[in-house]
This record gives structure tokens, sequence and C-alpha cells, in this order.
């Protein structure tokens, strides 16, 4: 490896190519200009886009091996979830979308079959997965419908992992991840969507505890869940608190009717001087971000793997429809127009999963990669909305109707590019990384 790494000397190699080729007409001196530059920036440089910081690419990074390959219980996680999917999603999924319920049974099976906990550690009773786990595990759920990924819940269990005390870890952890309780996460506010600077839900300090008062909007599961995570301002800034909404002071105003994701419903909710005990806060005070942005990291890659297996659930079914459709004397798959639609479709989502696949890999080994998780999500929110768009196209009238899952995969996949993070808010994210 010379000092600007593998790819460095590749492209050493190819501007001596270009010397020898071009420098006679002397056309692209600035272009070989450029290139000796690129030559210059050391390989660890953060401003070096994804060319040297790419595992997937270049196979090793820090002198870490960079394996993609899903080892054998990655292999029995995803053929266990999509056999879950199929038997116990499937058959019930358009019912609650519809009525846009809480689906309690499937979801206690899923605490069965180790789903819920799926990234909580064994000594809690969790599968101890990483962030390629919950990956895998989001992207064959949603292959059938991605609202049965409560990321609130996931959200809830990333923050008492890093920021909650033992106590909290014992008593919550357990419950969490076999499903006798659910979570949810709320933070936004009708003032706070994008950005949490305005939040105006607070925490007074009390003598041995805090009084929370506030109004939330758009919170999966708030009615549902037995725990919730509350972002409020404390006197030392932005706090956690954990909050039973079966005590007194939390009072559910609407259940709101969203387009999307329907089988986790939503709720504004109210608290009104409701008391929480020092015990029930998560971190210090003042250090709710810290939880926040750990938390939100691993569901960005957790939205962007349920866009992912939105997209590839539409295709799988639009792939099988013109196989078998016949047009006068001619199968649809036959027809030329057709087959590079689905090569470049198909494309596209396999570059979703590399970068997907870069974030989760990055996450795992402790990094924070912000840029990464936001780069999978916005690059998985756009090829999933055109995946959608188009697969429905491939099956002609077949798939317009709503009796097809295609209109859900549609709504689904529309919310997922708004919650947990706006595509315009991604943007931000990846400039911010790059430009500062
Ligand atoms: C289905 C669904 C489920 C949700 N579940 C939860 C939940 O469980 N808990 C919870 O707390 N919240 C939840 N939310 C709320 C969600 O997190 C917010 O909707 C999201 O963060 C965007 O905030 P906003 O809706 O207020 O949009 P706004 O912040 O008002 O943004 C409006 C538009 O402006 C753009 N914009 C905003 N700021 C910038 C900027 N700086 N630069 C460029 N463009 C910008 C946005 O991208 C968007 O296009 C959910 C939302 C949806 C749709």
């Amino acid at each position: 490896m010379d000092e600007f790494g593998s790819f460095g000397s590749i492209l050493i190699q190819f501007k001596n190519k270009l010397n020898k080729k071009w420098n006679r007409t002397g056309q692209y001196d600035s272009f070989l200009t450029k290139m000796g530059s690129i030559n210059k920036i050391p390989k660890n440089d953060k401003n070096f886009l994804c060319l040297t910081t790419s595992p997937g690419v270049l196979g090793t990074k820090g002198g870490k091996t960079v394996d993609f390959k899903r080892t054998e219980s990655q292999k029995a996680l995803q053929a266990s979830a999509r056999a879950f999917a199929r038997n116990e999603i499937e058959p019930e999924a358009r019912e609650f979308d519809e009525k846009g319920l809480f689906p309690w049974d499937t979801f206690r099976k899923m605490g069965r079959e180790g789903f819920l906990g799926i990234t909580v550690p064994a000594s809690y009773g969790g599968g101890n997965g990483g962030a390629m786990e919950y990956s895998i595990l989001c992207e064959e759920i949603a292959k059938t419908s991605a609202a049965y990924i409560h990321n609130g819940h996931y959200q809830t269990e990333k923050m008492l992992i890093h920021h909650g005390t033992q106590e909290q870890r014992r008593e919550l952890l357990p419950k969490l991840a076999s499903g006798e309780y659910l979570a949810a996460t709320a933070v936004s506010e009708t003032g706070v969507g994008s950005s949490f600077n305005a939040m105006a839900s607070t925490a007074r300090r009390e003598k041995d505890g805090y009084i929370l008062n506030g109004e939330k909007v758009h919170i999966n599961d708030a009615a549902e869940a037995q725990i919730i995570n509350f972002f409020a301002m404390a006197p030392q800034g932005l706090t956690v608190f954990l909050v039973d909404p079966k005590l007194p002071g939390f009072f559910i105003r609407e259940k709101m009717d969203p387009i999307g994701l329907r089988a986790s419903p939503i709720y504004s909710f109210r608290l009104q001087e409701y008391r929480v005990p020092e015990s029930r806060r998560v971190g210090e005070e003042g250090q709710g971000a810290r939880a926040f942005f750990s938390a939100f990291n691993r569901s960005r890659i957790g939205n962007a793997s349920c866009l992912l297996g939105i997209a590839a659930g539409a295709l799988e079914k639009a792939i099988a429809f013109i196989k078998d459709r016949k047009v006068g004397n001619k199968v649809v798959a036959d027809f030329q127009g057709i087959r590079w639609m689905v090569a470049e479709l198909s494309t596209k989502l396999e570059a979703v999963g590399l970068l997907r696949d870069r974030a989760a890999w990055m996450e795992d080994q402790g990094e924070d990669p912000v840029r990464e998780t936001s780069m999978a999500k916005l690059l998985a929110g756009e090829v999933s909305m055109e995946v959608v768009s188009q697969a429905i196209q491939l099956t002609g009238s077949h798939g317009c109707y709503r009796d097809t899952p295609f209109e859900r995969y549609l709504r689904d996949a529309k919310c997922l590019c708004i919650a947990g993070g706006t595509l315009e808010v991604m943007k931000n994210n990846i400039a911010r990384q790059i430009l500062g």
C-alpha cells in the first residue's frame, strides 16, 4: 500500500497512462493537474469524499478487512425474517393498514422470534446483534410492510443501552426485547421537526425529580406504548425522560390519520404537570442531543433498510408479474425496454444496498457515521420512490388497484422520506460533513 492507499496507486497508474496518451495534444492538462492534486490528499483526509474511505470499494479500512458477505447467523436471520413476513405479516398487512390499528399479536410474535431485541445485549435478553443485523431485519420485514418496524421502540433500546442507568437497562430492556413492552420516541412538536432548537416542552426541577409539560405531534404508537422517551428542555438543556402514559398528567389529544405506515398509529399528546422521578431521566441533564444523535444514526440505517425493502418487495412482485404476463404473443419480460428498466432499477437498488451496508458496517466498528447513514437514507429515499413507481408502471393497469400492495408501498416509502429526518435534512448532514 502506498501513502495514498490502494486507490491512490490506481489513480497514479491511470494518470501515467493519460500522460502517455494525451499529453501530445495538451488538451487535458488542467484535468491532469487536478488528478495530481487529488493524489496529494492523504488517505485519511475526511474531505476526500468516499474514494479512500469507502470500505466496500477498497476492501480494507484502517487495517480492518471489510466483508459484506452475510455470516451464517445473518443468513439465518434473513431467512427467518423473510418467512415471518410472508407467513405472519402478509395475510394481515392490508387490514391493519386500512384500519390504522396496531398489530399486537404480530408484535408479540416478533418478540418471541427475537426480532424486537435484535440489537439488545444477550445479558438483557436480546440477540446481541449490531446495525447490520438490524438492517437485515428491517429490509426483510419491509418487503412486506415497513409499518411493522416500530422505529421508536428500537430508538428507545439504543438510548437505554448507551445512555441509560444500569437499573433502567435491567428493568426495561428485557421487557422491550420480549415484546412485553412497546416503546415510542417523542421529539416532534408543532414548532419542532427538522430542528429541535425551538423545543417548547419543559422539564422543571423539583426536589427529587422533574415536572414535565409540553405537547408532541406525529408520535408513532404513543397511545399503545408502555414507555415513551420524551424530549424536553431542562434547566441544563435538552434532556430525555421515560414517561409512562398510564400515569396522571398524560393526555392523548388526537389519533392522526397518516397516508402511510398506518399499522404504527400516530398521535398527538400532551403532558401537563407530569411528575417524573430523577431515576426516569436517561443520561445526564442537558445530554439529550447526544442520546438523540446516537439513536437517530441507527434509525437512519433502519429507515434506509426499510426503503430498500419496500423497493425490493415492489420490484420482486413486478418481476414475477412481467415474466408471466403476455401481451399479444410476447411475454412482457422479453421486451427490450422493459428489460432495461429492470436492469436499471436493480442496479440502483444494489447501490443503495452497498451504501447501507457500508453505513451499518461503520456503525458496528464503533464509528459515528453521520455522513454515511445520511447518504444511505438519502439515496434509499430517492431510489425507493422511483422503483415503486416504476414497478407499478411495469404491471400496467394491474398494479393500480388497492388490493395489490403497490399503493401501500408508495405511501409507506413517502412517509419514510420524512419520518426520522427528511431527505433535505440528510442533504444538510452530508454537506455539513463535507463543507463544514
Ligand atoms: C409517518 C411519520 C411518523 C413520524 N413519527 C414520529 C415519531 O414517532 N416521533 C417523533 O418525534 N416524530 C415523528 N415524526 C415527525 C418527523 O420526525 C418530522 O415530520 C420530520 O422530522 C420533519 O419535520 P416537520 O414535519 O416539522 O417538517 P419541517 O421541519 O416543517 O420541514 C418542512 C419542509 O422543509 C424542509 N426543511 C426543513 N428544514 C430545512 C433546512 N434546514 N434546509 C432545507 N430544507 C429544510 C423539510 O425537509 C421539509 O421538506 C413522524 C413523521 C411522519 C411523517
